[in-house]
């Protein structure tokens, strides 16, 4: 249940086992999050930006069993007031701030500014510890506190630990060796993983209740808590809506500007075509908004904080004693999975289970 990377990584592996599997989706499209729309001659990434990053040989030489990759590195720009600057924070950004040369300059400064707090307990503590308040509150607190809609204090440091600090001018968001874009989108990518997989889409898993006499095993890769019909209460997942428009030349020179301002009600355009290499006389946008928990919007960030993730485990409890159905990915483990990740788990779950 489910055709994102879970659910399709998971299928092409009982394939390759000789099972025989049959994948239901209820969007009108495989792929999950990573789906890639065609428009022209650029692939969309309708829910966000993806960039597929990994330390791993071994998932790497998977994803390229399905894909052609390009060199794509992901160098995303911070738009604050009337500046733009390189991120992640790097020798550049020190310069853009500070007039910083070198590294051991940037060193020295930021060792000055950081604010000296034993045991940092939050987002915003850590951050101060490590970058002081001047880079606080210009790269992260208002963007933080719009993407996820709370104060940055009530948030768990591991959020933001995982972006570089760098004394150099290396400006890659991603410390991992391996890098890129499909170069024919995402969704063909999955299509040729789940090849010869039959799928029903928009098909909605509580649309009935029998699915157990078609399968004798169910994966099951949606909200765990929705699945348990919530009686150890609600798992809140972050929210987005993305509005894409069309316009015509260059829009923004990078696939990627953060907002980091509060005032400004997006986090994030992304100019796609800036993923790939074409020379599309058009161009696509699309705005990020955060949404509110309670919204009906899709859910895609799991809140992990140490309240929910005791709720979560109260759910994790039932599905260990669940006979026939097992269950894997973002919404269903309330993990904030990279896609590497997710692959590497399914291989994981595959490997165990098949
Ligand atoms: P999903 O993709 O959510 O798949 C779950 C599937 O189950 C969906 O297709 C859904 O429709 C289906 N489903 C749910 N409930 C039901 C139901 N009741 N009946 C039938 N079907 C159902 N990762 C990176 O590595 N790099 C990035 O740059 C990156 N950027 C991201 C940007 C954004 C905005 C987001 C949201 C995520 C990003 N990710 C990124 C993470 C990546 O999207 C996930 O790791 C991956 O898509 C998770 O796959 P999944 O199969 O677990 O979940
Ligand atoms: N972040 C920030 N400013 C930025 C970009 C990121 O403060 O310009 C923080 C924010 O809290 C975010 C976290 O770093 O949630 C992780 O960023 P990443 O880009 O990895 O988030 P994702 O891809 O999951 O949206």
């Amino acid at each position: 249940m489910g055709s994102g990377l879970f659910g399709s990584v998971f299928a092409q592996q009982a394939i390759a086992r000789g099972k025989s599997v049959i994948i239901i989706d209820k969007r009108d499209h495989i792929g999950g999050n990573v789906f890639t729309d065609k428009v022209g001659d650029i692939n969309i990434h309708m829910y966000g930006p993806h960039v597929f990053h990994t330390d791993s040989i071994d998932i790497w030489k998977y994803v390229n069993k399905y894909a052609s990759f390009d060199n794509y590195i992901h160098r995303p720009k911070v738009k604050y007031k009337d500046s733009v600057y390189s991120f992640p924070i790097n020798l550049l950004t020190l310069h853009q701030l500070w007039g910083i040369n070198t590294p051991e300059e940037g060193q020295k400064k930021l060792q000055s500014v950081r604010l000296e707090i034993d045991n940092p307990a939050n987002l915003e503590e850590w951050s101060l510890s490590q970058v002081g308040e001047e880079i606080y509150s210009t790269f992260i607190r208002g963007y933080t506190k719009k993407q996820w809609k709370r104060d940055p204090k009530e948030l768990p440091a591991s959020i933001i630990k995982r972006l570089p600090i760098r004394f150099t001018f290396d400006d890659n968001y991603f410390n991992h060796r391996y890098q890129g874009i499909p170069t024919q989108g995402y969704t063909h990518m999955v299509e040729n993983m789940i090849d010869g997989v039959p799928v029903e889409l928009g098909t909605d898993y509580y649309s009935r209740d029998d699915w157990i006499r078609y399968a004798h095993t169910i994966l099951f890769t949606g909200r765990i808590d929705e699945y348990y019909n919530r009686v150890h209460g609600s798992l809140p997942y972050r929210s987005l809506t993305f509005q894409h428009e069309l316009h015509k030349g260059d829009y923004q020179g990078a696939s990627h500007v953060n907002y980091t301002e509060e005032s400004v009600p997006y986090t994030r355009i992304t100019e796609h075509k800036h993923f790939e290499r074409t020379d599309s006389n058009n161009t696509i946008i699309t705005f990020e908004y955060p949404e509110n928990e309670e919204s009906d919007s899709d859910p895609y960030y799991p809140i992990d904080t140490a309240k929910n993730r005791d709720i979560y485990n109260k759910y994790r409890e039932l599905t260990l004693q669940e006979k026939d159905t097992i269950f894997g990915g973002r919404l269903a483990e309330y993990k904030y999975y990279d896609m590497h990740q997710v692959i590497g788990a399914a291989l994981q779950k595959a490997k165990t289970i098949l």
